[in-house]
């Protein structure tokens, strides 16, 4: 028996499912999960000795890879000196000056510990703002587990077919609506019969598989929430300093009245943000009224490793090396699709991606779910035994880091080659 199983046997009688996020289990790709024991680049290694080039990154953290030199240099630095202190630090100075300097839509800024937070803080400083309590979000879009949002969610709740989770009181989901991502009737339909505080929106949807706006939603979204005087989150915890150091936001050209951010932000520790416009932000306390806090908000390092994280991206060349080698990876991968006419759709920006299972385009959630999720199985644990470790789920996405070269995503592209020819043989 190996030692994952053995790790996982033991994990199933102290944690629900044996592991401490759903996705992690592995359950929709019918495999039990391998344990990891260390990464180092774009490398990961299970506790079997296993080695595997990684496309998960840590669900969009890692960047810059696993165990950068310099981000563990920045992180034993800091902790040398206290682990948290629950009090204002110069760091945090530092991340938010940043973050508002590479993100021009934000102002003002607040930091807290995960991407739940995140959004669970910005629906709220939205409602308090406004004095409204409906929100809009997106069918298959995910925000996090807080209640607003596990209506008709997309990633683990999806995965697992529980898109809104029971547990949810009724009148919370009352105040969630749901629109149709790419679908701006849908919306318009939705300001017609409420007073709506605010449409958040995955400028590119991530979690349902990677499906980017279509031409004008974004802005459309824009127009709509300046008319019914409602705010525009765009939830940029995914695509935030991944897609373009300033977000989905500079790429499509479109300013969000608030951005939630993580990920990226956190360099791999647990770090996320919310900020926006200087007017609303200082509705939150303690200028404002609407209350949130945290005990290990702005944890140094938390902090540490995301300032080192995002300094490394925005070092020249940085951004035009990934995002060159992503655009070869995924144009490569389409090539072979074409040539072979698998049923099979890539979609990407820049480095984050995903290949459906699916003919045609994927442009909305109805899209998304005629995947063929059994075959995207049987892909994904051919995969796994060959050494490439992508999300064990069809509505995932997968991640290029600066740490992949050439070479390994070579031995990718070949690898999934094989692994299409055997499936569709
Ligand atoms: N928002 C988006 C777009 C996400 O992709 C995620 C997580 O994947 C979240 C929010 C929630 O972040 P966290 O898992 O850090 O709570």
């Amino acid at each position: 028996m190996s030692r994952s199983t053995k790790l996982f046997d033991a994990a199933k009688q102290l944690m629900p499912g044996g592991v401490n996020s759903p996705v992690r289990a592995f359950g929709s790709v019918g495999l039990d999960p391998v344990f990891i024991a260390s990464g180092k680049g774009c490398r990961i290694r299970d506790v079997d000795g296993n080695e595997y080039v990684d496309f998960v990154g840590s669900w969009g953290p890692l960047i810059a890879g696993h165990a950068h030199d310099e981000v563990l240099e920045a992180i034993h630095e800091t902790a040398a000196k206290g682990t948290s202190f629950g009090a204002p630090t110069e760091l945090e100075v530092q991340l938010a000056e940043k973050i508002v300097e590479m993100v021009p839509s934000v102002e003002m800024v607040r930091m807290v510990n995960s991407g739940t937070e995140a959004t669970m803080s910005a629906v709220r400083l939205a409602r308090g703002y406004t004095g409204r309590d409906r929100v809009v979000k997106f069918e298959g879009c995910y925000h996090g587990h807080g209640d607003s949002f596990l209506i008709k969610a997309g990633s683990g709740a999806l995965t697992l077919g529980e898109p809104s989770s029971p547990g949810v009181p009724a009148d919370f989901a009352r105040n969630t609506l749901t629109g149709q991502f790419n679908d701006l009737e849908s919306v318009e339909k939705l300001f017609a019969d409420s007073d709506i505080a605010a449409v958040i929106v995955e400028p590119i949807a991530g979690n349902m598989g990677v499906i980017p706006p279509a031409v004008g939603f974004l802005e459309g979204l824009r127009k709509l929430c300046n008319q019914h005087g409602a705010l525009l989150i765009f939830d940029e915890v995914m695509t935030g300093f991944r897609v373009h150091p300033g977000g989905a936001q500079h790429l499509y050209g479109v300013d969000p009245d608030l951005t939630t951010m993580g990920k990226v932000i956190g360099g791999g520790l647990p770090a996320a943000a919310y900020g926006g416009k200087r007017e609303i932000m200082k509705t939150m306390a303690p200028e404002g009224p609407v209350y949130q806090a945290g005990t290990l908000s702005g944890n140094p390092l938390a902090v540490a490793a995301g300032l080192k994280t995002l300094e490394i991206i925005t070092r020249p060349g940085f951004f035009d090396s990934l995002n060159d080698k992503a655009n070869r990876f995924f144009e490569e991968s389409r090539t072979f699709i074409d040539k072979n006419g698998f049923p099979l759709t890539v979609n990407h920006v820049n480095s984050m991606g995903c290949m459906f299972f699916k003919e045609g385009q994927v442009d909305c959630f109805a899209d998304a779910t005629q995947s063929d999720t059994d075959k995207f199985a049987d892909y994904f644990r051919r995969l796994l035994e060959a050494g490439v470790y992508i999300a064990p789920s069809q509505y995932e996405a997968l991640f290029i880091s600066g740490a992949h070269t050439d070479g390994d995503l070579q031995f990718a592209l070949e690898q999934s080659s094989e692994a299409l020819l055997s499936i569709f043989s």
